[in-house]
Formats: structure tokens, C-alpha cells, sequence
């Protein structure tokens, strides 16, 4: 076990090598799941391993856990959010293979090129996300009262109803 995660890695070759490794990921670093973040201070722990199956399937296993802030999408709070996810995906040089592939497995398209970890891991982040986070069993979780407070002259208007207007029009 290598307690440490470079930043690229040549599966393929890690795989049939059967390495293990792991280490802690800088939030930071994963750039396309900042969007989705109210802070990008913290680290979560990532947990990877690489073998080949008993079918000849190259493989990388592994989970990502730690603690992500994201914007409630009702009281547009921060939360905390507990991310514990695993993963099992099957390395693929093409989409031939791809089709192959057993369902036990995510399909992983690998070129020549060694993988951005970050690139892998944000991937499988981004999946475990909710597609809209909200407070479970949170008394203060309201939606801000700010419609009331906007003047029905500053209203813009649904611009959807003004296509069902002209869709009415003979
Ligand atoms: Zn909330």
C-alpha cells in the first residue's frame, strides 16, 4: 500500500502491477466539483486499488469519503454533506470493449496517456452528489421569504407564458 496519490497514473500498467495506493485528495484540486461547493478548503480520503480479474478484466476499485459544504436548495443554507462513495470500473481501451465489458463494472475509457487522478475522482464525486441537496430533519430549513418583498412592477415576465400566448394566436 502506497499511502500517497500521484497525480497521474498509468492504470493500465498500475493494474497489472496490482497496486494499491491511497492518500488524501485536496478539494481544491478536484476543479470541475467546485461549482457544485460552498468551501473548497478540506481534503477528502481516496482509497484506490488495481488489479485484473479472474475474466482478464483490468480493473480499478475504490472510495472516496469525506465531508463536503453544499448550498441547500431550499433555505440556500450551507450543508454538510457526508460523501462515502465506491466504485468498481473496468479499464477499456475503446468502445468495442466497452460493450464487453461485465456489468459488475463502470466502464473506464483509458488512452496511452497516464489518468489525472483528479480527473477519476471528480467524476465519481460529481456522480455521488444529490441533483438537489436539501436539510433532512432541519427545524430553521425555510425557503427565504423573498418573493413577497418584490413589487409586481419589478416581476419579470414567465417567458413561457407569452410562447403559450402566441401558441394560442390562430
Ligand atoms: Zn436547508
Amino acid at each position: 500500500m502506497i499511502n500517497h496519490l500521484p497525480d497521474r497514473l498509468d492504470l493500465y500498467a498500475a493494474a497489472e502491477a496490482g497496486r494499491a495506493l491511497r492518500g488524501p485528495v485536496k478539494l481544491a484540486s478536484l476543479v470541475r466539483v467546485l461549482p457544485q461547493l460552498e468551501s473548497r478548503e478540506g481534503e477528502l480520503e481516496v482509497s484506490l486499488e488495481l488489479g485484473r480479474d479472474e475474466d482478464g478484466t483490468h480493473y480499478l476499485a475504490g472510495s472516496v469519503q469525506g465531508r463536503l459544504a453544499l448550498r441547500c436548495q431550499r433555505c440556500l443554507e450551507p450543508m454538510d454533506y457526508p460523501l462515502d462513495v465506491t466504485f468498481r470500473l473496468g479499464l477499456v481501451h475503446s468502445q468495442e470493449q466497452m460493450q464487453r465489458l461485465s456489468n459488475r463494472y463502470e466502464p473506464l475509457l483509458i488512452t496511452g496517456e497516464p489518468a489525472s487522478l483528479a480527473e477519476v475522482i471528480s467524476d465519481e464525486v460529481l456522480l455521488a452528489l444529490p441533483i438537489v441537496p436539501l436539510h433532512s430533519g432541519v427545524s430553521t430549513c425555510r425557503p427565504p421569504a423573498t418573493d413577497d418583498q418584490t413589487p409586481a412592477s419589478s416581476r419579470r415576465e414567465n417567458p413561457f407564458s407569452v410562447l403559450a400566448q402566441l401558441k394560442q394566436k390562430p
